[in-house]
């Protein structure tokens, strides 16, 4: 990506000076794969006889810099998914100058971070614990009394679609009780589930199933509407099994420097 942005750029005695040329051809190049992944969501809605305006695209713009994040809200984006705290909490700060930007916490959070976290996301994915929940409702009621917020912190269960406990989420009635627990929760609102399905996994089966599991929630808690799923990979499919929310990285910021967050 280095070498496409050096090309693009030029490098002769005309070219405009290094650091303006460069964020000229970072913006031609998000302006570029904005539109494209927007046309293939688009198309994915079309064949799932969905329309465009049920599925939001959340761009996650982690390992990237607050530039970047600048050129999209240019392209007008006003939502963010970050999933590293120390990352994101930095870019927050960096880009206070930008009005209405809605931050949202996508990553594995440890509770030790809940309390930062609270201060600046409208949301959180990745809720899998009680004792999460109870740490992020604190975090949210000490920034919300303090000033830091205004509004309730929006908090998404990240639901197991195997049985992997390193990976994170929650199934069956684990699930269900941590929905009631965080349905409860003074500061916290349950705005539905997010899942990631496992590397070896059909993705139409892996959504399916997450399909069925959000079904379920529904009837208990009928205000949990978001269902957060499909990445670059398998957005097709997740939008074929009622995803309302797709996080893309690769196919819309480039290849990331590493790979394992
Ligand atoms: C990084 C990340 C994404 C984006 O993944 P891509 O494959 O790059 O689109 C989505 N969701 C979560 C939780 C992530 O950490």
């Amino acid at each position: 990506m280095t070498e496409n942005i050096a090309a693009a750029t030029g490098s002769g005695p005309t070219a405009a000076p290094a650091d303006e040329s460069l964020v000229t051809a970072r913006a031609t190049e998000l302006s570029a794969s904005l539109t494209a992944l927007t046309a293939r969501i688009d198309a994915a809605c079309r064949a799932a006889g969905r329309t465009s305006a049920e599925v939001r695209l959340l761009p996650v713009t982690k390992f990237f810099p607050a530039s970047d994040i600048e050129i999209l809200y240019g392209l007008g984006r006003r939502e963010f998914g970050e999933s590293r705290e120390q990352e994101a909490s930095g870019k927050v700060a960096q880009l206070r100058h930008l009005s209405q930007v809605r931050w949202e916490f996508i990553g594995r959070l440890q509770r030790n971070k809940a309390k930062h976290v609270a201060r600046w996301a409208d949301t959180v994915y990745s809720v899998d614990s009680d004792r999460l929940a109870t740490a992020l409702d604190a975090g949210t009621e000490a920034a919300l009394e303090a000033g830091e917020r205004h509004s309730p912190l929006r908090v998404l269960l990240q639901v197991s679609l195997d049985d992997d406990p390193e990976r994170g989420g929650v199934r069956g009635a684990t699930l269900l009780a941590l929905a009631d627990q965080v349905a409860a929760s003074a500061s916290l609102q349950l705005a539905g589930l997010m899942a990631i399905p496992p590397v070896d996994a059909d993705p139409d089966a892996a959504f399916a199933e997450l399909e069925r599991v959000h079904a379920s929630l529904l009837r208990t808690h009928p205000e949990a509407t978001e269902l957060s799923a499909g990445m670059s990979g398998d957005l097709e499919a997740a939008i074929r099994h009622g995803s309302t929310c797709v996080r893309v990285g690769t196919a819309l910021m480039g290849a990331r420097p590493i790979t394992s967050a």
